[in-house]
């Protein structure tokens, strides 16, 4: 099939909307909320696709994925090479087709956008990379690369461990990944929960890389079990990639109550030891019907969306600016929306208070208004005199971010560090020791899953280059 349609037909299809798990559902188990495009329903956004000569859809792409190209083969039904095309650009395409914030990058640039609806390339990119999951024996094969006898170790096996792997193993080199937890995937597995990205997308995008000879050793912690300067001396090259997991406190009276969560935690609980899910689980949570999620990203999102179907009869975001301010995907907020969570807009937490047994009961607040933009270009809010008031609520999240852990820093004090304790490193990972590189939330502070990804891509070619010539 080839994909000749006029620009007149092309304009005449309306944008195909994802089929959703109804919300009274959903709300209430874990299972994947988007359902994914039929075969029909992707050649027709395919075909919306203008295939612009300027790509600027590519432009907005942080890893520069062949856009076009990929859409161009869908739409001529030649599936085979529109996941070759891009898995060429993109390691991780289910995940990113599920996770991605097209809206403000990709499809923001689209042109179709301009004058209409954008291109749905998210939807579109989880459809190929979900048909090459189902059909490997169809996927185009990739020569083996010849050995070139030279070791790397990747620390951490998030997004940006986990690219960079796959990208050296293809040059050829030897991978080891050392991850601290038990199990691979980092926020991709215990941060983001299922009903978003299901566990299923993670451990078939390991299976490719351990085909391609990689390996993973879980539960060792660099900066504990080993350290940077024992990697250096037994591999070639390293590549740090352990993420900023360390939780950001509120430093507000009450944080130490029974009942106070970080995220990280809260969500580790339950999306890794399936705490709250499963009896026998060893890592319970404490479950209430009133809970309180401070913060307004994708984190505080997935925790009150996770509180909600642990039972949660009120699920409150307690967010300090307005809905236009939220850093969280739109998607997410619509979804949460329509699950029944509670947005308590323009309110800042003042403090946790709790029973004479320690527990917690609630949260003091104040209300908020906004004023002109600060230096994060957000409008600023600042406290209405007056306006203090108590919201009830037996368990509280704190969701508003998080820095570098120094377990691993501590250890390499030839590594330099920035103000906030994050390792300085050159856009393509090279830092202050020589054949040591670091990429991902380490070196930028909390970002994306594509722009951790990025940095592990120019990483893998920068430690390939280094390679050589050593
Ligand atoms: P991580 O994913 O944090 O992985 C680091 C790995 O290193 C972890 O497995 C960790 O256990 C391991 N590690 C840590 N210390 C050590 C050590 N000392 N030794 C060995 N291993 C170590 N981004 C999006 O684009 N879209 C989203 O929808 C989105 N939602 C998010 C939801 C949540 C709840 C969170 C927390 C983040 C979300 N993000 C999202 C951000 C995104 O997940 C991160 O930017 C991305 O995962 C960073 O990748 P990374 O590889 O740098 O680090
Ligand atoms: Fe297609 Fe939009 Fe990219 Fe143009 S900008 S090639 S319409 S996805």
């Amino acid at each position: 099939m080839t994909n000749k349609i006029s620009a007149k037909d092309r304009m005449a299809i309306e944008r195909t909307a994802m089929p959703e798990l109804p919300a009274e559902v959903r709300s209430r188990n874990f299972e994947e909320v988007n359902l994914g495009l039929s075969y029909q329903q992707a050649l027709d956004e395919a075909r919306r696709c203008l295939q612009c000569k300027n790509r600027a859809c590519v432009a907005g792409c942080p890893v520069g994925v062949s856009i076009p190209e990929f859409i161009d083969a869908l739409a001529s039904e030649d599936l085979p090479r529109a996941a070759q095309v891009l898995r060429g650009d993109n390691a991780l395409p289910a995940v990113c087709g599920r996770v991605c914030p097209q809206e403000t990058q990709c499809e923001a640039l689209c042109v179709r956008g301009v004058k209409g609806e954008s291109v749905a390339i998210g939807y579109l990119e989880r459809y190929v990379a979900d048909w090459a999951m189902r059909h490997p024996d169809l996927l185009l094969t990739e020569a083996a690369p010849a050995a070139t006898g030279k070791s790397v170790a990747v620390v951490g096996c998030g997004p940006a461990g986990l690219t960079a792997a796959g990208e050296l193993a293809r040059k050829g080199h030897k991978v080891t990944i050392f991850e601290a937890l038990h199990d691979t995937g980092g926020v991709l597995r215990y941060g983001i929960p299922e009903f978003r990205l299901p566990k299923e997308i993670i451990d078939r995008e390991v299976a490719v890389l351990s085909r391609l000879g990689v390996a993973i050793e879980c539960n060792v912690i660099i900066g504990k079990t080993l350290t940077i300067s024992e990697l250096s001396s037994e591999f070639d090259a390293v590549f740090i990639a352990n993420g900023a997991g360390l939780p950001t406190m509120l430093n507000i009276p009450g944080e130490n109550l029974k009942g106070v969560y970080a995220a990280n935690e809260f969500l580790t609980r339950v999306n890794l030891m399936e705490a709250g899910r499963r009896e026998d689980c060893n890592t319970p949570i404490i479950k209430s019907r009133e809970v309180a999620v401070i913060g307004g990203g994708n984190t505080a999102m997935d925790c009150v969306r996770t509180a909600r179907r642990l039972g949660a009869e009120r699920a409150m975001i307690v967010y300090r600016r307005s809905e236009a301010e939220m850093p969280a995907r739109v998607e997410e907020i619509k979804h949460a929306k329509e699950e029944g969570v509670e947005f308590v807009m323009l309110t800042a937490p003042l403090a946790i208070i709790g029973n004479d047994q320690r527990w917690v009961s609630g949260l003091r607040c104040q209300r908020m208004e906004l004023g002109p933009p600060d230096e994060s270009g957000r409008r600023k809010p600042s406290p209405v005199p007056g306006s203090e008031f108590e919201l009830s609520a037996g368990v509280v999240i704190n969701a508003v971010g998080t820095s570098a852990n120094p377990l691993l820093t501590a250890t390499a004090p030839d590594l330099a560090l920035n103000k906030w304790g994050n390792i300085v490193a050159s856009e393509t990972g090279e830092t202050s020791i020589p054949g040591v590189f670091a990429g991902g939330d380490i070196v930028r502070g909390g970002a994306t899953v594509i722009l951790a990804m990025g940095d592990g891509k120019s990483a893998a070619a920068a430690i390939d280059e280094y390679l050589k010539r050593k």
